[in-house]
C-alpha cells in the first residue's frame, strides 16, 4: 500500500494517527491517510503564513509561470492521479466523463486561469488627481473540498488563490483525500515551499479552519448545511467566503424538441459522475405533448449505459461514493414511489449489497414529491410533466436551491427568454452542467455565495486597495 503524507512547508509531514480510505467499488482498503491533530493544523497554517510575504511580492507574471508549471507537472502525472481518483472516488478511469477527464479538466483549468490578468485600474486621471484601483491578495486561503470531483474542485479553489498572491491550505474530504495529497505533493515539486500545503483528517479540521484567526478566506464546496456552519464560524474573524453549495438543478424541455435527439444530452446532464455533481440536472420538466416520447427515449438511452468497477472495460458510471450518500438516494427513490412516482428504469433496492445503485428514472406528477424537492446527488432522475411554460418556470423556481438550470428547445430566442426567468447562477441551453473556466459559476438562494472562474472568480481572492493622489 502506498504511503500518503501531508505536505507542510514543502516537505512530507507524518502524523501519529491515520484513517482508512476505501475503494467504493470493491470495499477494499486502499490506504491509510494522515490524520492531523489541531496542533499539526496550526503548524501547517503557520507555514502558509510564513510563505505569504515572498509569494505575494513576486511579479504577477512570475506567478503565472509557476501556475503553468503546475499544469505541466499534473499533465505529466495524469494517469497516476486518475488511477487514484478511480480507486477512491469510483468514477471510471476510461469513461468519457471519468477520472482521466477530471484530471484533463484540471490541467485545462489551470492553464486557462494562468492567462487571466489583474491589471491596475485607473479610475481617474485629470487635473484634480489620479485614482488607482489595485488588487491585493488576502493572505492565507483555506480550501475545503467535497468527495465528488476531488481534484477538479481543489484546482478551482487553489489556482486562482495562488495566482492572485495568496498562499493556501487545502483540506479534502475524508472520503477522498488521496488524489489531493498526491496532487499537492506534485505541485510542491515546482513551487516555493509553504505556498500550497495539505491537511487531512476529520470534519473537525474544516471547522477549525473556518474560525482560525490566521486564515483570511475560506473557499468551501460542499453541502448547504455545512456551508451554513462555515459561514457562522467564520463570522468572528470576518473571513472572506466563497461558498459553492448544494444544487437541485431543473431542466425544462420545451414542446418543440425532438425527444430522441436530446436524450443523450439530457442523460449526461443528469448522470455525469453518477449524478454526484453539484450542477447535474436533478429534476426534469417536460411538456406534456412530448412527455411519453422523452421518457421513452431517455429510458432507451439509459438502458445501454454500463455501470461497473471503474477499471472494468466499457464502464461509463461507477458506484455511489459512500454509504451515507447511497442511503440518501435509496431513501428518496423509495419515498418517491410511495408518494405516487412510477419507476421507468431502475428503482429502490431492498437489500443493497454494495454501493452500486441502478440508473433510475421516475415519472412523477407532483412537484412536492421528495425526489423532486430534495437534492438526491446520485443516479436517480425525476421526470415531471407540465402543461404551460409558466407552470414549468414556477415549478423549477419552487425550490431553495439555485445553482444551475437548463432549457431545451430548437428556438434559441425562446429558450433564452425562459432562461432569464430561472432563479439560478448559470443556465445552459440544450446542454446542462457544462461549466467552463471563463464563465463565472456560483449559486443563488441556498446554493451559495460568490462565484468561481473567470476574472470575477480570480478577483474574489483579493481585497481592493485604492491609491488616491
Ligand atoms: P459536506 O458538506 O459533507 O463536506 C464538504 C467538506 O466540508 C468536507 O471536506 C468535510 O470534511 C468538510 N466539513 C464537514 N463539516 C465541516 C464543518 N463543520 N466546517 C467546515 N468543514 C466541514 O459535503 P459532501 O457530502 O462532501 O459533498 C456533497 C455536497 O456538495 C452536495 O450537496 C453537492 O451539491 C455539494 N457540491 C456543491 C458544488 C458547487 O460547486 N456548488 C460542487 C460539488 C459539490
Amino acid at each position: 500500500m502506498k504511503n500518503y503524507h501531508l505536505i507542510n512547508n514543502g516537505k512530507a509531514m507524518s502524523t501519529l494517527d491515520s484513517f482508512k480510505v476505501f475503494n467504493p467499488s470493491t470495499s477494499e482498503l486502499i490506504a491509510e491517510a494522515p490524520k492531523a491533530t489541531l496542533d499539526e493544523l496550526n503548524t501547517i497554517i503557520q507555514s502558509a503564513r510564513d510563505a505569504f510575504p515572498q509569494w505575494s511580492s513576486l511579479a504577477y507574471s512570475e506567478r503565472q509561470n509557476y501556475i503553468n508549471k503546475i499544469a505541466d507537472v499534473l499533465e505529466q502525472n495524469s494517469e497516476e492521479i486518475a488511477t487514484i481518483i478511480t480507486k477512491e472516488q469510483g468514477k471510471p478511469i476510461g469513461a468519457t466523463l471519468g477520472s482521466m477527464f477530471e484530471i484533463g479538466g484540471a490541467v485545462a483549468w489551470t492553464r486557462y486561469t494562468a492567462t487571466l490578468e489583474m491589471p491596475v485600474k485607473i479610475l481617474q486621471e485629470d487635473e484634480n488627481g489620479r485614482v488607482e484601483l489595485h488588487r491585493r491578495p488576502l493572505g492565507v486561503v483555506a480550501s475545503i473540498t467535497p468527495w465528488n470531483w476531488p481534484v477538479l474542485i481543489a484546482i478551482w479553489h487553489i489556482i486562482p488563490a495562488l495566482l492572485s498572491g495568496n498562499t493556501v491550505v487545502c483540506k479534502p474530504s475524508p472520503y477522498t483525500p488521496l488524489s489531493t495529497l498526491r496532487m499537492i505533493e506534485l505541485m510542491n515539486s515546482v513551487l516555493p515551499k509553504g505556498v500550497i500545503n495539505s491537511v487531512t483528517g476529520g470534519d473537525e479540521l474544516g471547522a477549525a479552519l473556518s474560525n482560525h484567526s490566521d486564515i483570511n478566506k475560506i473557499v468551501f464546496t460542499g453541502s448547504t448545511a455545512t456551508g451554513k456552519k462555515v459561514m457562522s464560524s467564520a463570522a468572528d474573524t470576518l473571513k472572506h467566503l466563497t461558498l459553492e453549495l448544494g444544487g437541485n438543478d431543473a431542466g425544462i424541455v420545451l414542446p418543440d424538441c425532438d425527444p430522441e435527439a436530446i436524450a443523450p444530452g439530457l442523460f449526461w446532464g443528469a448522470f455525469i459522475n453518477n449524478g454526484q455533481t453539484c450542477a447535474a440536472m436533478k429534476r426534469l420538466y417536460v411538456h406534456r405533448s412530448i412527455y411519453d416520447q422523452v421518457c421513452e427515449s431517455l429510458t432507451n438511452f439509459a438502458k445501454n449505459i454500463k455501470v461497473g468497477d471503474g477499471f472494468e472495460e466499457g464502464a461509463e458510471l461507477g458506484p455511489v461514493q459512500n454509504k451515507m450518500q447511497f442511503d440518501i438516494v435509496n431513501r428518496l427513490v423509495t419515498q418517491s414511489v410511495e408518494q405516487g412516482g412510477k419507476v421507468l428504469l431502475g428503482g429502490p433496492l431492498d437489500n443493497p449489497k454494495d454501493l452500486f445503485f441502478p440508473i433510475t428514472l421516475v415519472a412523477i406528477e407532483d412537484n412536492q414529491n421528495p425526489l423532486v424537492q430534495n437534492e438526491q446527488f446520485g443516479p436517480a432522475l425525476p421526470i415531471i410533466p407540465y402543461d404551460t411554460v409558466e407552470e414549468a418556470i414556477a415549478m423549477a423556481n419552487d425550490n431553495d436551491a439555485g445553482l444551475g438550470g437548463s432549457v431545451w428547445s430548437t428556438d434559441k430566442a425562446k429558450a433564452s427568454s425562459v432562461a432569464a426567468r430561472m432563479e439560478c447562477g448559470s443556465v445552459w441551453i440544450n446542454k446542462h452542467g457544462a461549466v467552463q473556466p471563463n464563465s463565472p459559476f456560483g449559486g443563488t438562494k441556498s446554493s451559495g455565495l460568490g462565484v468561481e472562474f473567470g476574472e470575477e472568480g480570480l478577483l474574489a481572492n483579493t481585497n481592493i486597495q485604492c491609491i488616491l493622489s
